[in-house]
């Protein structure tokens, strides 16, 4: 699926978003400059992206939505973690909490740990 922006309407949702399958979406709206999409919530759905995002077209925080379904909820899990963590630096991010790991699974935040990584590489100070 490609990852244009849509209406976040119920009856776009159920277009162009499969049902069943994991995934990742981001709302956000679009720049009054040139019409590109400015994502400001990441989410995800480990069984159905198309449900949960029906359910955010009732109560629609943001106009406009993207979203991509994944084969597995490991890979829908680390491109959520990928997508939050790279809007949460750039500091627009609307939901501030790290995404959780899918229940039942050991899997960890690969960009997390790269993180804690570079924080522990001596400072520069020249
Ligand atoms: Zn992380």
């Amino acid at each position: 699926m490609s990852m244009s922006a849509f209406l976040l309407l119920p009856m776009v949702v159920r277009l162009v978003v499969p049902p069943g399958r994991p995934g990742v979406y981001m709302l956000g709206g679009l720049e009054s400059s040139d019409g590109s999409f400015f994502p400001r919530f990441v989410g995800r759905s480990d069984s159905d992206v198309q449900s949960c995002l029906m359910h955010h077209a009732q109560i629609p925080l943001f106009n406009y939505f993207r979203c991509r379904s994944y084969k597995s909820k490991e890979e829908a899990y680390h491109m959520e973690c990928f997508y939050w963590h790279a809007l949460f630096e750039f500091g627009k991010l609307f939901n501030l909490v790290h995404p959780d790991a899918p229940s039942n699974s050991r899997l960890k935040c690969p960009y997390c740990s790269e993180q804690r990584l570079s924080q522990t590489l001596p400072h520069s100070t020249a």
